[in-house]
């Protein structure tokens, strides 16, 4: 941010408690689901380091874990559409029960791309978790198994992971970004 430029106005919308209770119900499931097997869970980076980081240790089962990073849409706030790999994960996925983790879900295209990647690695399963799904400009052709919180009215959001312009991330609550020009 240039010295010039004033900040861009914050509002709370999730604290760190109201986080961790979703994501502590969302390990139960996954724990219950997926007893007596192995998980792999691909945390997609860079916006998903905490929720898989805390999600993980909410999880009794074994569990594998590996990253993939996709592009993101630079500086801008809108998704491109256009999905780009910059770090594939590592080893088979054959016959794995592979669950993506995902921060956030907008038009679901990130998703759709990775999905059919993994598919066509022959896991024994793939399912998605994902922290945030805003509801409206959804295009996602697959089920979201563990869906944190639903987000109405396309806010931009930041925080527990989740940046604008690199910043914002290490923010263990969530909330709304509103910049200067929009205002
Ligand atoms: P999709 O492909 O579903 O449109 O976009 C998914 C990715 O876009 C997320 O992993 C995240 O990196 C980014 N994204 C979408 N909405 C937001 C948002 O409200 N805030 C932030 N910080 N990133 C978002």
């Amino acid at each position: 941010m240039s010295p010039s430029e004033k900040p861009p106005s914050l509002t709370p919308l999730f604290t760190r408690d109201e986080i961790a209770l979703r994501v502590r119900a969302l390990g139960d499931a996954i724990n219950r689901d997926y007893a007596g097997q192995t998980l792999t869970a691909i945390g997609i980076l860079k916006g998903s380091f905490l929720f898989l980081a805390d999600l993980v240790r909410v999880l009794n089962i074994p569990v594998a874990i590996d990253f993939i990073q996709t592009s993101s849409y630079g500086d801008a706030t809108e998704s491109s559409g256009e999905v780009r790999i910059l770090r594939d994960f590592e080893g088979s996925l054959a016959g794995r029960h592979v669950l993506l983790v995902e921060d956030i879900i907008d038009t679901g295209l990130t998703l759709n791309y990775l999905w059919d990647l993994i598919e066509a690695r022959r896991p024994a399963s793939v399912a998605i978790a994902a922290m945030f799904v805003k509801e409206g400009k959804q295009r996602l052709n697959h089920p979201i198994r563990y869906a944190g919180f639903a987000l109405v009215g396309d806010p931009f959001i930041v925080g527990y992971g989740m940046d604008y312009r690199g910043l914002y991330r290490n923010l263990d609550h969530v909330a709304a970004l509103e910049l200067e020009e929009t205002r």
